[in-house]
């Protein structure tokens, strides 16, 4: 992520007032920004703890446009913070932690500042969710990890095991081959999730290994992972593995708490309409925070640039 340019929001005892704002500075949050920075609207972005959002965490994107080789999941949102900044975006170091959405201007209460806006693009992302299994918790960053692209090098020369069967724990597998010895990847059933192609790269990749059927139900270490108990599912059998690491990918949950109760949601995701109008007028959302299916990049970007493109719309209807 660009750093150069992202600056903490001004500690403030006075509200600041602004056209748009927008939570979070991944691939929805920054394409909103640009949009809505040629609509001269001054967005600000908070960014949120996961500066550029999970897509920043990834180690190469192969499927957005425009980059036939690939591009590095932190030099594209990089890119995305360059373009929004060169219309007019501010990308601020901040986290929202409040919201009333009943009163306008909207009020955004964050770290640092009281925010009234005359619109609010939510785009919150999701973050990994957990197996909630003992010696999780106690040996997360001790071996226990959700991202292979930020702990992978630490298990150089080293054996360790992949939880999940879809697109993210493939791709990730494939990922730490480049450090591990070996990579053992444990699916709860006897089918993957993941799309073809990963399938097929993951299952001919010969430091690759399948355990199925199969869930682990404690990790086990002291002050590092040494091994995990495991349970075949079918058989109700029980085993232990030596490990050196766990890497954790069965998915997301959307980081949407705070509007809960002022938004229609479904399971946690903001349910927005084709144009990512949400039950408030003038409040967006786009990205994981609102859509539980495609969680892409590209879609990610798109439903930012629809979010933008519909605020600017409202806002003239309002005469502004
Ligand atoms: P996902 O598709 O929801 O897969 C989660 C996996 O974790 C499933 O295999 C699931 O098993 C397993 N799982 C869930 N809870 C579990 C538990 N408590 N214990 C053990 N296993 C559990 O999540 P994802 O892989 O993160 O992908 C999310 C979305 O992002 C998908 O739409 C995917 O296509 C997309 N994505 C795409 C790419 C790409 O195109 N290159 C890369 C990453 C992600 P079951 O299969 O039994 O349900």
């Amino acid at each position: 992520m660009f750093l150069g340019n992202i600056t903490s929001t001004p500690m403030s005892s006075e509200p600041r007032n602004v056209e748009m704002l927008i939570l979070g500075s991944g691939p929805a949050g920054l394409a909103a920004a640009l949009y809505a920075a040629r609509a001269e609207l001054s967005p600000v972005v908070l960014t949120g703890l996961t500066l550029g959002g999970q897509a920043a965490l990834t180690h190469t994107i192969e499927n957005y446009p425009g980059f036939p080789q690939g591009v590095g999941g932190a030099e594209l949102g990089e890119l995305f913070q360059k373009q929004a900044e060169r219309f007019g975006a501010t990308v601020e170091f901040d986290s929202a932690h409040t919201v009333d959405l009943t009163q306008r201007p909207l009020k955004i209460e964050t770290d640092n500042a009281l925010f009234l806006a005359d619109t609010l693009v939510i785009a919150t992302g999701a973050s990994p969710n957990h197996l909630n299994i003992p010696g999780e918790t106690e040996l997360t960053g001790r071996g226990v990890s959700y991202c292979a692209t930020c702990d992978g090098w630490f298990f150089k020369d080293k054996k360790v095991v992949v939880v999940g069967g879809g697109d993210s724990a493939l791709e990730e597998a494939i990922f730490l081959t480049r450090y591990a010895t070996s990579v053992t990847i444990i699916h709860r059933r006897d089918e993957l999730r993941a799309g073809v192609i990963l399938q097929k790269r993951a299952t001919e990749n010969r430091k690759i290994n399948f355990i199925w059927n199969s869930v682990v139900t404690e990790v086990v270490g002291t002050d590092k992972v040494e091994s995990l108990k495991l349970k075949n599912v079918q058989t109700g059998e029980e085993s232990a593995l030596e490990t050196d690491g766990l890497f954790i990918f069965i998915g997301h949950t959307p980081n949407t708490q705070m509007f809960e109760g002022q938004l229609e949601m479904d399971k946690g995701y903001i349910e927005v309409d084709d144009r990512m109008n949400t039950s408030v007028p003038g409040v967006y959302a786009a990205g994981e925070a609102a859509d539980s299916h495609f969680r892409q990049v590209i879609t990610s970007a798109g439903m930012g640039a629809a979010a933008a493109i519909e605020a600017t719309h409202y806002l003239e209807s309002l005469g502004q």
